[in-house]
């Protein structure tokens, strides 16, 4: 390596010598100022690239001599500037491939740079890029394209691989800034981001960018552009060194996935290594509205629900720096309603053979429906254990093996511990059962567990808090999963202790009824209208009747009532229709054999529709011989009594005669006194004998025409002799005629009048009314005395029925009169009423109906 001298400076070109002494110079030699700009070339020049100096002077160094241009010369140069210390340089030129010898020495304002040709490189020469050919060989083989550049962008030297692309040579373009070559001066857009690219790359930043150029006609090349500043031990930049690696073949696949990716029916998008989401498919820019370009990046952002932004990108960028795929529920906004929709969004990344992560693919699948459905779900299931805490019964829940999986608190509060979710559980729960019932629960258990059939049983639990058993009805049914298999028993367990005190309750109250019913002395039946549908034992033992005969209908009102009873059956059944209930009566069935069988029957209405009665019936007969001995007694009494009474009278009678014939006044007086008891005897015995007749329908009645008036008017004058206590007022006439007893008739009348004047001790007067209509005749009697009872009226014409109360006690009497009179106005077909006021007096009216004879 030889030395040149220094030049102290640019102006001495001007001297002759020097300039000389240049000329002379065998290489081409060049002044470059401080901005590489040739101020001056030698003349060798001119032989050596064949270029005159004279062109050349003012230009750019590296523009302008292409066959000299390499990076290692123009690392030279910077470093000479640099240093401010002569270096030389050899290399081989990428245009000529001649071997150049470069001096390069400091001057004041710029560089002294000579050229030497030689034939083979010296032994110990300086390389700057000792390994620049060799790696480029390997780069070539991988075919991608290398350049160094200036950091101003010229071209300092470029493999084969771009210039074969351009089908140009080397020389064309060395030299030249590198935007301006043909491979970008095609494609304004490329230019462009070169430039850009060359621009921030000498400001030290490695700059990455994919673009398309068009090397030649009809050649059309993606290529991913990488510019990398090469920076010296002070960190400034010395050179440039460009990469373009062919990526067509990928964009091309990259364009078919694209048109896969639209096809598919979710959203999918793609992002570049360091998570930059860079497309999407047409189905998400439609979902969200956004286009791609204001998606890319971290556009996307804009459609994720504000309340989950800020946590999903924290997720995706720590996806993205782990190189782990990514997984979110996120929720996305649908652009045409406004709402936001859930998506499972899942990201994977792809690596090539390294593992160096190229490229993201995500999908976002629409799980909406699904995470409602899920909500839904995790409500009803809420609902479900809200209810079953609210509910009265315990509740629970365990698995065939007998493990609980849920109890409720009710359950545990009444046991009073909580049960471990073991198997052992269910046996542990046992002993809450009441001995006596454990063995039939494990029994049915068993059976439930073995068929899948529902288990239901009524057991007693024991309470924790209290030690008292109560009865539980416990229910449980399985739940199968899809196959059908059971996983589990829903079950409950509800107080029934008061039900089942009711029930005891119920079944004593039934036994009671039954024993009633079965009951020898009364007989029940069940009516439906005029039908029997239900009797007791008792009923048909009574009637002689069987359960047969009640199934086939043979028991009905109709047939089982002798005629002379129907109207007061059908009057009796109106009362129970009416009045929901019925009066007991007297009335005879007539039994299976025809016999007939004195009852007292009584009923209440249980229904309407049908007329549904539940009734009881008395066996009468007893009383009814009773009666009948009553009446022959009463009978034979009166009949007995009447002879010698009669002829006691005679005697009484014949023998005051002769004693008053005798004119022994004093003793006929007091036989007088006698006779009075004796007639009021025969009265009683009469009325006796009457009611006896009555009795048994054998009251026998003449048949003859008699005037009312006159009868009435010998009544009152008979009357009004031998009670001079009151006086008897008549108001109005009668001139009616009646067929019939005149005694009888005359009997109705004076009892009237002698019950007046009985039972109106204080009174003066007793008033008797007569009328005559059309086709009726009334008597009316009134008296001012005591009064009846407005509940006991209907009474007293029953036979021997006296009015209760102290001072009608005081009055004698047997109470047969008002019978008998009501028994001789039916006859006649009349009919006789009253009317009352306790205190004030009575009236009874007897009506008799005109005859059209009479
Ligand atoms: P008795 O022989 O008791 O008078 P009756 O059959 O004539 O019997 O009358 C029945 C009952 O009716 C009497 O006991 C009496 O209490 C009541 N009674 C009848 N007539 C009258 C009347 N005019 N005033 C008040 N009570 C009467």
């Amino acid at each position: 390596m030889s030395n040149s001298k220094p030049i102290k400076s640019l102006t001495s070109v001007s001297h002759e010598t020097p300039l000389t002494l240049l000329e002379t110079y065998p290489g081409a030699l060049f002044f470059l100022d401080e901005a590489e700009k040739i101020v001056y070339a030698n003349t060798s020049t001119q032989t050596m690239l064949g270029v005159s100096p004279e062109t050349l002077v003012g230009n750019s160094f590296w523009c302008n001599v292409p066959q000299l241009v390499s990076p290692s010369l123009y690392l030279a140069v910077q470093k000479t500037k640099q240093t401010r210390a002569p270096t030389e340089v050899e290399y081989v030129s990428p245009v000529t491939q001649t071997w150049l010898h470069v001096q390069l020495s400091p001057t004041v304002r710029g560089i002294l740079v000579q050229f030497h040709k030689m034939e083979e490189p010296l032994p110990s020469r300086e390389a700057f890029f000792p390994d620049q050919y060799h790696v480029t060989d390997i780069l070539e083989s991988m075919y991608v394209g290398i350049g160094f550049l200036t950091t101003e962008g010229i071209l300092l030297d470029i493999n084969d691989v771009p210039l074969a692309d351009a089908q140009i040579q080397r020389e064309e373009v060395i030299g030249k800034p590198f935007a301006e070559t043909p491979w970008w001066s095609s494609s304004p857009t490329s230019q462009h981001q070169l430039r850009a690219a060359i621009a921030r790359a000498s400001r030290g930043e490695t700059v990455r960018f994919e673009t398309l150029v068009h090397p030649r006609e009809g050649m059309e090349l993606y290529l991913e552009a990488v510019i990398i500043p090469h920076k010296d031990r002070h960190h400034s930049v010395e050179y440039l060194v460009y990469v373009g690696t062919d990526i067509t073949e990928r964009k091309r696949a990259e364009a078919a996935i694209h048109a896969l990716i639209d096809a598919l029916p979710q959203l999918v998008w793609t992002g570049r290594p360091d998570g930059y989401v860079d497309s999407y498919n047409q189905r998400w820019c439609d979902y969200t509205g956004i286009a791609t370009e204001q998606a890319q990046g971290n556009g996307w952002l804009q459609c994720i629900h504000p309340d989950d932004q800020q946590h999903i990108l924290a997720l995706w960028q720590d996806a993205v720096q782990n190189g782990r795929p990514y997984e979110a529920e996120q929720r996305m906004r649908q652009s045409t309603t406004g709402a936001y929709r859930w998506f499972l969004v899942r990201a994977t990344p792809f690596k090539d053979t390294q593992g160096t992560i190229f490229k993201w693919f995500g999908t976002c699948t629409d799980i909406h429906d699904k995470k409602r459905a899920e909500q839904q779900l995790k409500e009803s299931r809420e609902s479900l254990r809200v209810l079953a805490e609210t509910v009265p019964q315990f509740v629970w829940m365990v698995r065939p093996d007998g493990a609980y999986e849920y109890r409720n608190q009710r359950l545990y509060d009444y046991i009073g511990f909580e049960l471990e979710q073991t198997p052992s559980d269910w046996q542990r729960s046992c002993q809450f059962i009441h001995p006596e019932d454990r063995d039939r629960t494990r029994e049915l258990w068993q059976h439930a567990l073995e068929t899948g059939a529902m288990f239901e049983h009524e057991e007693r639990l024991i309470n924790a808090q209290t030690g008292v058993y109560r009865w539980f009805l416990t229910r449980a049914l399985p739940v199968r999963d899809e196959a059908g298999q059971i996983v589990k028993w829903v079950g409950t367990s509800t107080d029934i202790e008061e039900q089942k005190r009711t029930e005891a309750a119920l079944r004593a109250s039934q036994e009671r009824v039954n024993a009633l019913m079965n009951s020898s002395i009364i007989g029940i039946f069940v009516s439906e209208d005029s039908q029997i549908v239900d009797v007791n034992d008792t009923f048909l033992r009574m009637t002689g009747y069987t359960r047969k005969d009640l199934r086939e209908g043979g028991i009905n009102w109709m047939q089982i009532t002798p005629p002379e009873y129907l109207a007061r059956t059908v009057e009796a059944y109106q009362e129970l229709y009416t009045r929901q209930s019925m009066t007991p009566y007297e009335k005879e069935y007539i039994c299976k054999d025809g016999s007939h069988l004195p009852v007292l029957v009584g009923a209440i209405l249980l229904e309407h529709h049908p007329n549904q009665s539940i009734g009881f019936v008395l066996d009468n007969s007893a009383r009814k011989e009773l009666e009948q001995r009553k009446d022959a007694f009463i009978s034979m009494a009166s009949h007995e009594l009447k002879t010698p009474l009669t002829a006691l009278k005679m005697q009484t009678q014949l023998a005051r005669r002769r004693l008053e014939r005798q004119s022994l006044q004093e003793a006929a007086t007091a036989l007088e006194m006698v006779e009075k008891p004796v007639k009021q005897l025969e009265r009683l015995v009469e009325e006796l004998l009457d009611v006896s007749k009555i009795q048994a329908g054998k009251l026998e009645y003449r048949q003859e025409m008699v005037d009312l008036g006159v009868l009435l008017r010998e009544v009152v004058e008979t009357m009004q002799q031998t009670h001079s206590s009151h006086t008897i007022v008549v108001r109005g006439t009668l001139h009616s005629s009646l067929m019939g007893d005149r005694d009888r008739l005359g009997q109705v009348f004076t009892n009237l009048l002698s019950n007046a004047i009985k039972y109106s001790p204080g009174a003066e007067t007793i008033e008797m009314d007569l009328r005559a209509s059309e086709d009726a005749v009334t008597i009316r009697v009134q008296d001012h005395g005591l009064g009846i009872p407005r509940e006991q009226c209907d009474k007293i014409f029953d036979r021997f029925y006296r009015v209760v109360g102290p001072r009608q006690r005081a009055i004698p009497g047997l109470g047969m009169g008002l019978y008998i009179v009501a028994e001789i106005v039916k006859s006649h077909g009349g009919i006789i009423t009253v009317e009352s006021d306790v205190g004030k007096g009575s009236t009874f009216t007897v009506t008799f109906p005109k005859r059209e004879d009479a």
